[in-house]
């Protein structure tokens, strides 16, 4: 038997597969020929998804914590008795204590629907429970954009074959964006030219035509430059401008003062390489810019994002198919999506619980007014994922704290559960992904039943709620009507049967070539009086980070920690315990330039010991050209057992929020480092 499904991984990608099933048991999975945009291809570490699916790893009954937290030794116990326990506890907490003693908490170790929301929601919603933002990645993206253009939506990716300018602007598409790389390499055929921006040279800046790395966090200084460059040269599309744009002479007159020889001194790059870069964004037709989210992780990440946006209304590039700006398409799935319906906030009933950001994770723990005394966690690693994350251990280690994890693995944060409950793989249970990458909403069926005691998140909340004696209806509702409604204008049996759709998207595949923008004016707003009243700059500005090399901690500590995604074989806190995975991509290390390395008596393969005051650890030093000086590099994603001192890059992270948005700064971190 061959069963379709849709991969669940944090990736744009979201890639069809098939899964060959024998007597029950999956022997074969491989990419779907037929998926559109990833057409049979899977990526390395999900080409042995089926290691993880019968790993003996696996947890598959519920644990109950028989040794100390963070030990990691359990006893295994009924789901009987594992949800009475949980029971007793959360009625406890709520007539002690009121319903926000508890906090959910989850993300997206499985991007699927019904895994991210559905009955989980109608569960916390129903109790009255603190509510979590879950903005570590993503949302201050679509916050930024909504400033210029009162909408996140962008151009379809695969529309990037149009253009003839491609700017990949902190985007390490050939690693977390595979299978838009042979879109650009086609239109590169048709004479395109690439150029990647980025901190790091990336295995996509070596296959640029042209690479820029500015120093992390300054890109806004290089965007207001470019477009003094773009209105001093009279580069403009004056006629798009007075249709469809608003505040453009205050532009003008504030980027009048951002020189490129000014911006130069922030950001690194030579004033020369910024004319030049904005002469060819200005006078190249289709040009498109092309971002994901890395770059939000800054303090001034949003603005990052709402400046950007501002290019493409000054050069009119929204005219021409190909051109404008393209980033996440999640927002075209969600138009499909009755969200209200799926996670039903009704069920508040009136009530206004308090939200905590999911960031900030440790200071919750340890510090939360009134106390947080049950965490129940599902989807997500914290431990590993969070920043800041000694403070999360501290509160993670508090006796007073009943801490419950849904996982398919004893992650690092499941060694500190009080209840460990086994959750399924993504081929043991029905579910929908919503693409971000493109624009195809996939199915996913459930290709075996789930193994062992194992069950899906759904089903888990399910338990929770009728061993509390819970009575509202909608909790117990099955996965396929949970579709149903998320799904009111979808045919759900089609769907079914043809593993996908397309969702909806203009024919002309220009989104706002005849604006129709949605903010108050109506037009892109250059000069925005809702970010005023926020208390935000009207106008895009450069602000540095606190934590930068211009910022207060640099004397103490003068190297900026960047900790992006490396490896092929593992996804953020994923598959990195697995043979054939984490080993093969030998161990944690930090990467420092040459001469960093050398004033600090480091060579290659020296120990170091990296610190700051959130913490420090001991790492291998691997020396390359792709950092700049005052840069350095620890790859994340590793577990605490593969640490000989237990710490994880996020142990050095800074938690500061991003200026709007709800995200969080993780990349304005400062370091020193010393040999161990
Ligand atoms: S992780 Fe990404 S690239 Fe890999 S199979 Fe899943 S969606 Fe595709």
């Amino acid at each position: 038997m061959r069963v379709h499904g849709t991969c669940h991984h944090d990736c744009p990608d979201s890639c069809g597969w098939v899964v060959t099933v024998e007597d029950g048991r999956a022997v074969d999975m491989s990419g779907d020929p037929e998926h559109p945009f990833s057409q049979g291809e899977l990526c390395p570490k999900v080409n042995r998804f089926l290691d993880r699916v019968h790993s003996p790893d696996r947890v598959l009954r519920p644990l109950r914590r028989v040794g100390a937290k963070g030990e990691g030794r359990f006893t295994e116990i009924t789901w009987e008795e594992a949800t009475s326990v949980i029971a007793d506890r959360l009625h406890s907490t709520i007539a002690n204590h009121g319903a926000e003693g508890i906090l959910p908490f989850s993300d997206a170790g499985n991007q699927g629907m019904l895994a991210l929301s559905g009955i989980s929601s109608r569960f916390f919603h129903h109790l009255g429970t603190t509510r979590l933002i879950r903005a570590l990645c993503g949302p201050t993206v679509g916050a930024g954009v909504r400033m210029t253009n009162g909408s996140s939506l962008g151009f379809d990716p695969l529309d990037l074959e149009h253009s003839k300018l491609i700017i990949l602007w902190g985007t390490n598409t050939r690693l977390t964006n595979r299978h838009l790389w042979p879109t650009i390499e086609s239109a590169r055929g048709r004479g395109a030219r690439v150029i990647v921006i980025d901190p790091l040279r990336t295995i996509t800046a070596d296959s640029a035509d042209v690479f820029i790395q500015p120093k992390a966090g300054t890109d806004i200084a290089m965007m207001l430059a470019m477009m003094n460059v773009i209105i001093s040269e009279d580069l403009v599309d004056r006629e798009w401008i007075d249709e469809f744009t608003l505040g453009f002479d205050e532009l003008a007159a504030h980027v009048a003062a951002w020189s490129p020889a000014r911006a130069a001194e922030s950001c690194g790059v030579e004033s020369e390489a910024i004319i030049s870069l904005a002469r060819e964004f200005a006078t190249t037709r289709p040009a498109a810019i092309r971002t994901l989210v890395g770059p939000e992780h800054h303090e001034n990440g949003a603005m990052f994002f709402r400046t950007l946006a501002c290019l493409p209304a000054l050069t009119g590039a929204w005219r021409d198919r190909g051109g404008g700006l393209t980033r996440s398409v999640g927002s075209w799935q969600e138009q499909l999506i009755d969200e209200a319906a799926l996670d039903r906030p009704d069920l508040l009933a009136g009530r206004s619980p308090r939200v905590i950001n999911m960031s900030r994770l440790g200071e919750a723990l340890t510090e939360a007014d009134p106390a947080v005394h049950d965490l129940i966690v599902w989807n997500a690693n914290p431990m590993v994922t969070i920043p800041n994350r000694e403070l999360v251990r501290q509160g993670l280690e508090r006796d007073d704290l009943f801490c419950v994890v849904h996982d398919q693995f004893i992650t690092d944060t499941a060694r500190y559960a009080d209840i460990v409950l086994p959750a399924t793989t993504h081929i043991e249970a029905v579910d929908v992904v919503p693409a971000w990458g493109h624009l195809w909403l996939g199915w996913n069926e459930a290709a075996i039943e789930p193994l062992g005691e194992a069950v899906s998140n759904t089903e888990c909340f399910r338990r929770i709620a009728r061993a509390m004696d819970l009575t509202e209806p909608s909790l117990y509702d099955d996965d396929l009507t949970l579709i149903r409604d998320a799904l009111p204008t979808v045919d759900i049996d089609n769907l079914r049967e043809e593993h996908r759709l397309r969702v909806p998207y203009p024919e002309s595949g220009l989104p706002w070539a005849d604006g129709g923008f949605p903010t108050r004016s109506g037009r892109v707003e250059f000069a925005s009086e809702d970010l005023e009243a926020l208390g935000h700059p009207r106008l895009p500005d450069y602000t540095p980070p606190r934590e930068g090399p211009e910022g207060p901690l640099a004397d103490r500590y003068p190297l900026q920690l960047l900790t992006p995604k490396h490896h092929l074989r593992f996804l953020n806190s994923s598959y990195t315990h697995l043979p054939g995975h984490g080993d093969r991509e030998g161990g944690p290390f930090i990467e420092m330039h040459r001469d960093d390395a050398a004033q600090r008596g480091l060579d290659q393969d020296s120990q170091a010991e990296v610190h700051n005051d959130r913490g420090s650890m001991s790492l291998p030093v691997r020396i390359t050209d792709r950092v700049r000086p005052g840069t350095v590099v620890i790859p994340w994603g590793w577990w605490a057992d593969q640490h000989p001192d237990r710490r994880v890059a996020n142990s050095l992270t800074n938690d500061t929020l991003t200026d709007w948005g709800g995200g969080v700064a993780f990349s304005d971190t400062l370091v020193e480092v010393r040999p161990a």
